[in-house]
């Protein structure tokens, strides 16, 4: 068995301490999702990363899936509502198919 460092150490303890999830949860929930963002797609880094969030609802404290920071971002100011997230795809697609 690989010997963690002390910062995995530490980033083991606060997944399971903040989400419930051991490091093997978390490293086969990346997998599943291809080791991607589950929105964007992006490859995600192996943990521990500052870039990797793990996504989960505030108010059941339910881990949804593992994304990039700026998709974390996006939904939290989005304050997790797929009609705001519609609303600003639409606004783009209108925008961006606008002539000119
Ligand atoms: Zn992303």
């Amino acid at each position: 068995m690989q010997k963690l460092t002390k910062r995995e150490r530490y980033y083991k303890s606060a997944l399971k301490c903040k989400y419930g999830l051991t490091l093997e949860k978390y490293n086969a929930m990346i997998s599943d999702q291809g080791n991607s963002c589950g929105i964007c797609r992006k490859p995600l880094s192996p943990p521990p990363n500052r870039n990797v969030c793990v996504d989960h609802c505030h108010v059941t404290s339910v881990v949804r899936g593992i994304l990039c920071q700026s998709c974390n971002s996006m939904i939290g100011c989005a304050k997790d509502s797929p009609e705001i997230l519609l609303a600003a795809a639409n606004y783009l697609e209108r925008i961006i198919n606008e002539p000119s």
